[in-house]
């Protein structure tokens, strides 16, 4: 038969045929029963575990320790990379975003957000998402799927590999936050096990400390995280101090409304480490949740519960679709001058990569309106 292109349906259709098994998001103990399983000695799976993790190759064939017919084997039966970079952005403040695409074509969106100290990569836990924030852009995706444990680290490999190379050692710490797409509370096994993989100290070795995880307040999987053991640091966004403001914003209120949230939250609270302290996310919404009675009735909630967190005060990220404006500079400092007034630590979060829509609650596909900006698109697969 006459040779012709591939066409898209024909890459899917392979992809979802795909049998390969996905090496990212194996433990070293996994990998090494994994290779035990083609035959191979165990130090076999540590130097691979070592090269996808601690060196983030994303191809075997990069894999020059190990021998040329074990590259050729695992290129056939495995694979070290799904996601590719489908588009990527790059703000004037430093900060990049990534639009990935999953190997079934789903978006991940993933912002690498660099400091002096430090970097902080903020990740997606599920493509698109199921709950319906109404200030929030990737709401408008409705849930896609959530993603598996490899998809999770492959997130941070990119990133990494993007900012400083392959192999190369990152000159910072790495901080994580759960805070892109999706709902994590709600993707909690992938969520773990993604974490206990770049935990290892022979691969990312991005301990659970330096990671934090946002939910919109999944109850029972935050009494879940309170027992699990080397477990991240946790954020609960709040958005509003009433249930009957919560309602309309975070539908996810009528099924756990504040009072059961915030009892779930001292359940927490109690296994919190020395230094540690819990963190309530507040979006602020212009003449929406932004009022010093609002600032009363926020502190008064937290107090009456006998919470000791620390608030963080986000101004809006606007997008077209969504119907709110961002509080003035004013009013962010007068609520959070209200809440401290009753002992409320409080902060106020500086966006970053605002001009390439990095912000909080603004990854979704946007890709018309971003066409315009600086894009380097596509670069395919990278390794
Ligand atoms: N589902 C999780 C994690 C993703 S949202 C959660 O709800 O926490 C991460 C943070 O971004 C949340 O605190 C959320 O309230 C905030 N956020 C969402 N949309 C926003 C927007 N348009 N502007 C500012 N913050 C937003």
């Amino acid at each position: 038969m006459a040779f012709r292109p591939p066409r898209a349906l024909d890459v899917k259709m392979t992809n979802a045929m795909d049998k390969r098994v996905e090496l990212t998001g194996l433990s070293q103990l996994e990998l090494i029963s994994y290779v035990e399983t083609l035959g191979e000695p165990a130090y076999r799976g540590r130097q691979l575990f070592a090269a996808l993790q601690h060196r983030r190759l994303r191809d075997f064939e990069a894999i020059s320790d190990l021998p040329k017919a074990l590259r050729t084997r695992l290129t056939e039966v495995a694979q070290a990379a799904t996601l590719k970079i489908e588009s990527q952005y790059t703000s004037g403040d430093g900060t990049r975003r990534y639009l990935m695409k999953t190997h079934d074509g789903l978006p991940v969106e993933t912002v690498f957000i660099p400091e002096e100290r430090r970097d902080t990569i903020c990740f997606s836990s599920q493509s698109g998402c199921p709950l319906q924030c109404t200030f929030c852009l990737t709401a408008q995706l409705g849930l896609l799927r959530s993603l598996t444990a490899g998809e999770i680290v492959e997130q941070i490999q990119i990133a990494l590999n993007d900012a400083y190379g392959a192999g190369v050692k990152p000159p910072r710490g790495t901080n994580l936050v759960a805070m892109g797409a999706g709902e994590p509370l709600l993707n909690l096994d992938s969520l773990l096990k993604a974490l206990r993989v770049m935990a290892d100290p022979q691969g990312l070795h991005i301990v659970p400390n330096r990671v934090t995880v946002s939910t919109a307040g999944v109850v029972p999987r935050i009494l879940d995280l309170a027992k699990t053991t080397d477990r991240p640091h946790l954020a609960i966004s709040l958005a509003a101090p009433t249930d009957e403001l919560r309602n309309e914003l975070m539908p996810i209120n009528k099924r756990w409304p504040l009072d059961e949230l915030l009892a779930a939250c001292k359940v927490f609270e109690k296994t919190l480490k020395p230094g540690e302290r819990l963190t309530f996310e507040y979006v602020m919404l212009d003449r929406v949740n932004d009022s010093d009675e609002q600032a009363r009735q926020l502190a008064n909630l937290l107090n009456r519960h006998n919470i000791k967190a620390k608030v963080n005060l986000i101004p809006h990220n606007p997008a077209d679709p969504l119907p709110y404006q961002p509080s003035s500079e004013a009013t962010v400092e007068r609520f959070k001058n209200i809440l401290e007034s009753k002992g409320i630590h409080t902060y106020v979060r500086r966006p970053r990569g605002r001009d390439i829509f990095a912000a909080c609650g603004q990854l979704a596909a946007r890709q018309g309106t971003l066409s315009n900006l600086s894009q380097t698109t596509p670069i395919g697969a990278i390794s």
